[in-house]
């Protein structure tokens, strides 16, 4: 950070959403001067786009004139399910573009010395050997169905490898698996797999209905409690010199079924009604496993919270913000 300034401002784009807010409760709750509590000296701001609407770089540049960072967590995004992704892909791509655009801009021009964007393993070609791993990004074509959003995320790291080359600077990018936890979007219809089936299985326990799962069940996926992927970033932010991209994940041998998720929500919910799959609903694809070995060759002692309890913290979280939770 600046030499001469006590105080090391980092400022946390999309402070507010699932990823932020984790952000906010790992650091309120951590030790203070512990690897990912807070520092001394260090002043987290957390934005909203009430503070500024980063798609606009005369309201972006206010802002960072204002707070003059020093480190960057850069969380800020269109984000949606497919749904939305496939309808409005020039959306998803030029407003990402222009948050990421102004983002990295302004955080070069007053000088910011680390910045850490998140990606997404949902950017990855379509057309990909698995285990995706970091080096396979710009291998090929992403799927059609969001592309606009997947192009635009790949550009920060385009954008990344440009300004180290060009200025020296460290910018560099997360990618983290299927996030889950509080604060999630739990909209029925255009929100991940957790928050939706959530939400589903709350609703059928409540009218006394069957709870209808979309798909076979089969399909296998890993995801990531939004608390670990918050004490990952602060990890990142602190401890990970180099511009290249890193999978923030569960281990491949982590990957669970979508059946295994229905079961430990209506566990957690406390359903006691028929659950069923509709068959008749696309999948999607089988599995698409990312490989966290360079995750786990720099921060071997990590410890993942088990899927169960972190499941249970959200579900317990959902009913308590019940008419406050985005639905
Ligand atoms: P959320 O949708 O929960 O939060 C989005 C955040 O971005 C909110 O704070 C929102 O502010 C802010 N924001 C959106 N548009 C603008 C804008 N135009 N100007 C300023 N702020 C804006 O997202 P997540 O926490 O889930 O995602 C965080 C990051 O992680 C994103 O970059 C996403 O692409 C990435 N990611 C997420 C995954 C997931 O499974 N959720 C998986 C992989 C990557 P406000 O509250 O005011 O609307």
């Amino acid at each position: 950070d600046r030499t001469g300034d006590s105080v090391s401002v980092i400022l946390v784009t999309g402070g507010t959403g699932l990823v932020g807010s984790a952000i906010r409760r790992v650091l309120e709750t951590e030790p203070v001067g512990s690897r990912y509590g807070r520092l001394p000296g260090e002043r987290w701001v957390f934005l909203s786009s009430k503070d500024a609407d980063l798609r606009d770089p005369v309201q972006t540049k206010a802002l960072f004139d204002k707070y003059q960072p020093t480190r960057v967590i850069h969380l800020a995004a269109l984000v949606g399910g497919l749904f939305r992704n496939m309808k409005m892909k020039y959306t998803f791509l030029d407003d990402n573009m222009r948050i990421n655009e102004n983002v990295i801009t302004h955080s070069h021009r007053v000088g910011v010395t680390k910045v850490v964007s998140c990606l997404s393993t949902c950017v990855f070609p379509d057309k990909v050997e698995y285990p995706l791993d970091e080096t396979k990004i710009h291998d090929g074509p992403p799927h059609q169905s969001n592309f606009g959003y997947a192009h635009a995320k790949r550009l920060v790291d385009v954008y990344n490898h440009a300004y180290k080359e060009q200025f020296g600077v460290t910018y560099t990018a997360a990618i983290p698996t299927n996030v889950f936890g509080p604060n999630d979007n739990f909209d029925l219809e255009d929100s991940h797999v957790i928050p939706a089936l959530i939400h589903r299985c709350v609703l059928a326990k409540r009218n006394n209905t069957p709870f209808v799962v979309a798909g076979s069940g089969k399909p296998l996926r890993q995801f990531i409690y939004s608390d670990d992927l918050a004490k990952l970033m602060i990890w990142q932010l602190r401890e990970y010199d180099d511009v290249e991209p890193v999978i923030l994940s569960v281990g491949e041998s982590e990957e669970i079924s979508i059946e295994t998720v229905v079961k430990a929500i209506v566990k957690a919910v406390g359903f006691e009604g028929q659950y069923t799959f509709d068959i008749s609903r696309a999948d999607g694809q089988y599995r698409k496993p990312a490989s966290n070995k360079k995750l786990i060759s720099l921060h071997e002692d990590f410890e993942f919270t088990p899927f169960e309890s972190a499941l249970r913290d959200t579900v317990d979280w959902f009913l308590n913000n019940y008419d406050s939770a985005r639905t």
